[in-house]
């Protein structure tokens, strides 16, 4: 009596085109994203085929929140997009964002699976490890993140500061700059970093600074091969290094931006180390700790103008489990002004390959 569209998923995740598949939803699961945004990750079936790498736009969260989309329903997307990603050591592997849905039968009046859907996602993926069910451990484990208060916080900040200041290395033999091309929405990113899990997520994305923190600046060891940025003052002229075991007359200043960054999908927090957080900021470190020390009215301005700009990321997101949580973190590797030019020749072939011709 509900008729789904079988086969739609096979030609959807092979990069095709369905209009407007009808599909069900099997089960749906809470991600706690970035910013405390949640996201629902949903697993759909066309009846032959189940398909489990399938994000819903937060813009729809309501739907579930509601009860209005709920597991079993029946429901026809209006609007999706899919996109290959190239992910480090699992190779590609196509996510599915829906943007538009209409609920066409309530699961409690479905109340139950139709068909005997296969999984795609493990049937596609043979001869590579397939991404752990839904409801299972890996790689749903629900991603929370440290509680937030202004919605940068100094917990995050001092966890951070705890490692040295550092950007994240990379595993011998993983060439980082090969996925950098991946254009990705934040929306599309963490649909790829449930794929990606630990192995992480490299993408380039347009962001848009919203807020920052506003102590940015560290004395550093200044000792080249170190990079300790907590020093103690021994209040005596002389700065301790812990890990050099060491006093030094003098330090360098380390700049730990962390940043909300926004884009047309959502907002995530992101960390700019030296080079890239004095782009953002728009001056040396070293300016930038002379200001903290002796202009305090300079250096807050260049806080405040760090706000609402607009650039060209290179990230690298991860997911960290550690014993009592699981955290979400976003480094940026790299950041530049806009290409205008290229973004636009970007957005034409975008909207060329949803068939529109110019
Ligand atoms: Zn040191």
């Amino acid at each position: 009596m509900y008729t789904l569209s079988e086969g739609s998923l096979d030609v959807i995740m092979n990069g095709g085109d369905y209009d407007k598949p009808i599909l069900q939803l099997l089960a749906n699961k809470k991600i706690q994203g970035s910013e405390g945004i949640e996201k629902y990750r949903l697993l759909l079936s066309d009846g032959k085929h189940s398909h489990s790498l399938v994000m819903l736009a937060s813009h729809l969260n309501d739907k579930i929140i509601t009860g209005e989309l709920c597991d079993n329903a029946v429901v026809q997307i209006n609007r999706f997009v899919t996109k290959l990603l190239n992910i480090v050591g699992k190779g590609e592997r196509r996510i599915m964002v829906i943007l538009d849905v209409t609920v066409l039968a309530p699961g409690a009046e479905v109340g139950k699976k139709l068909g005997n859907p296969h999984d795609w996602t493990a049937e596609s993926a043979a001869g590579t490890p397939a991404p752990a069910p839904m409801g299972a451990s890996a790689s749903s484990t629900p991603i929370t993140l440290p509680s937030t208060g202004s919605g940068l916080n100094n917990s995050l900040i001092s966890k951070q500061m705890t490692h040295s200041i550092t950007s994240p290395s990379y595993q011998a033999g993983e060439s980082a700059e090969a996925d950098i091309d991946d254009w990705l929405t934040f929306d599309e990113a963490e649909a790829g970093l449930l794929v990606a899990g630990e192995k992480g997520l490299y993408f380039s994305l347009l962001g848009y600074v919203i807020s920052t923190n506003d102590n940015v600046v560290f004395k550093a060891c200044p000792f080249d091969q170190c990079n300790e940025v907590k020093l103690v003052d021994q209040e005596n002229g002389l700065y301790r290094c812990e890990e050099c075991n060491k006093e030094y007359p003098n330090f360098k200043y380390c700049l730990l931006l962390v940043a909300s960054v926004a884009d047309p999908t959502g907002n995530q927090r992101v960390i700019a180390y030296n080079e890239a957080a004095e782009f953002m900021l728009g001056h040396t470190a070293a300016e930038i700790g002379r200001m903290f020390e002796h202009d305090k009215k300079s250096y807050a301005k260049v806080i405040k103008n760090a706000k609402y700009k607009s650039y060209e990321f290179k990230l690298y997101s991860k997911i960290e489990s550690s014993t009592d949580e699981t955290t979400f973190t976003t480094t940026v590797l790299n950041v530049e002004a806009i290409d205008y030019k290229a973004t636009s020749a970007r957005l034409i072939e975008s909207i060329k390959s949803c068939g529109v011709d110019f």
